[in-house]
């Protein structure tokens, strides 16, 4: 349920973006830094007036950081920042000289920059919008002075080629890595990956045993206006401990992931749909006292269970998707069960708190 947008059509894209703009601070600085020295050095051959272009571009840039933690879209504060920067670039590379500008290299890095962070189609609007603006800035300015001497701008061209292909290369490396892993690195959950493999375990262990299983998914509610009114930082301290008390509310063989943005599902070995009721209450209940950091957070779900035959991931996950989305219709903070797979155990009583379920099951 969460937004997406051309930039970062899931949220995972967006924390990637956060998380990267992160790990490189230090290495921003540095860059920075160097580029800093560099012009002033050079500046009495280029002109004093490039240092307040460096100004303004290190101002945009150490900016970013407070600008990303209050955003709901930082992702779309992170893409301005770099606009600018190309901008000033360019705008600098025109007022020293144009396709013979020593600064001409200095544009290929901002479009690095967007390879470290975006998604691939990203990355080709921002290589096609350098090229661009390097042309623009070059021979756009002065097309006389490109044909007498074209290197400077084919140099330009290959070390943008090369530098973006390096870090794509090296982006991709990274975001397999993450598709590969089980945990959620914001709550430390175990996601979506590590779901599967272990349903398909427990609806064999089902079948054979003939035993209930209940799933539970949560939603928190109205979360987008939380990341609104308090920014993306406090959103992601508000699913941590959200995530925190769910954990802490569950037994150790009771399951519980972070399928993606504010939705959690539940699988519960072991519990038919009176039990899952008791536990999906006393979960919402939880989460209605926790109030993390004074915000009051409210949690709605839907739940399904299945025995033996039944417990099938996808009958399963719908019926308590469409519990769910009666909760949320009917005025969110409550549960709901699915009519269609409600069932409840004759001969054994769903597990009491405390507890400790058949081993068989048991992860
Ligand atoms: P509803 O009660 O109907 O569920 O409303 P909602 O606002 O919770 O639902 P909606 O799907 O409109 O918004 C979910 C929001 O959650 C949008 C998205 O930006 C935000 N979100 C998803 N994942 C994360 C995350 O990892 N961190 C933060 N801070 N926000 C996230
Ligand atoms: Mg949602
Ligand atoms: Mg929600």
């Amino acid at each position: 349920m969460s937004e997406g947008s051309w930039l970062c059509p899931t949220e995972l894209d967006r924390s990637r973006v956060v998380d990267a703009n992160d790990r490189v601070r230090t290495i921003r600085m540095v860059g920075s830094g160097a580029v800093g020295a560099a012009l002033l050095i050079s500046a009495p051959w280029i002109g004093w007036w490039t240092l307040i272009l460096f100004a303004l571009s290190a101002l945009n840039l150490m900016s970013v950081d407070r600008r990303l933690r209050t955003s709901a879209h930082p992702e779309r504060v992170s893409a301005d920042a770099i606009v600018i920067t190309e901008l000033l670039l360019a705008g600098g590379v025109v007022m020293s000289g144009g396709p013979h500008s020593p600064a001409l290299p200095w544009m290929v890095l901002p479009a690095a920059m967007v390879a470290a962070r975006f998604r691939p189609r990203v990355v080709i609007a921002g290589l096609v919008g350098t090229v661009f603006m390097i042309l623009v800035a070059t021979v756009g300015v002065n097309p006389q002075a490109t044909v007498n001497n074209p290197v400077p701008v084919i140099a330009t061209l290959a070390l943008l080629a090369g530098v973006v292909s390096i870090v794509w290369a090296l982006q991709a490396a990274e975001l397999h890595h993450r598709d590969e892993a089980i945990l959620d690195p914001l709550t430390g959950l175990l996601n979506r990956h590590a779901l599967m493999p272990r349903f398909i375990e427990l609806s064999h262990q089902a079948r054979l045993t003939h035993q209930p299983v209940s799933m539970v998914l949560c939603d928190v509610d109205g979360f987008k206006a939380i990341n609104d009114e308090y920014g993306h930082d406090r959103g992601d301290a508000v699913l941590r401990d959200v995530a925190y008390e769910l954990r802490k509310r569950l037994r150790s063989f009771e399951l519980v992931y972070r399928l993606g943005g504010e939705e959690f599902l539940i699988v519960l070995p072991g519990v038919d749909s009176k039990g899952g009721l008791e536990v999906a209450e006393r979960l919402r209940e939880a989460v209605e006292q926790t109030r993390p950091m004074g915000i009051t957070i409210t949690i709605s779900a839907g739940l399904s269970s299945g025995c033996g035959e039944e417990v099938e991931y996808d009958t399963l996950f719908r019926a308590a998707d469409a519990a769910l989305y009666d909760a949320k219709r009917a005025g969110r903070n409550q549960v709901v069960a699915a009519d269609a797979v409600v069932i409840e155990l004759p001969a054994e009583p769903a597990l009491k708190s405390g507890e400790q379920f058949s081993p068989s099951l048991a992860s």
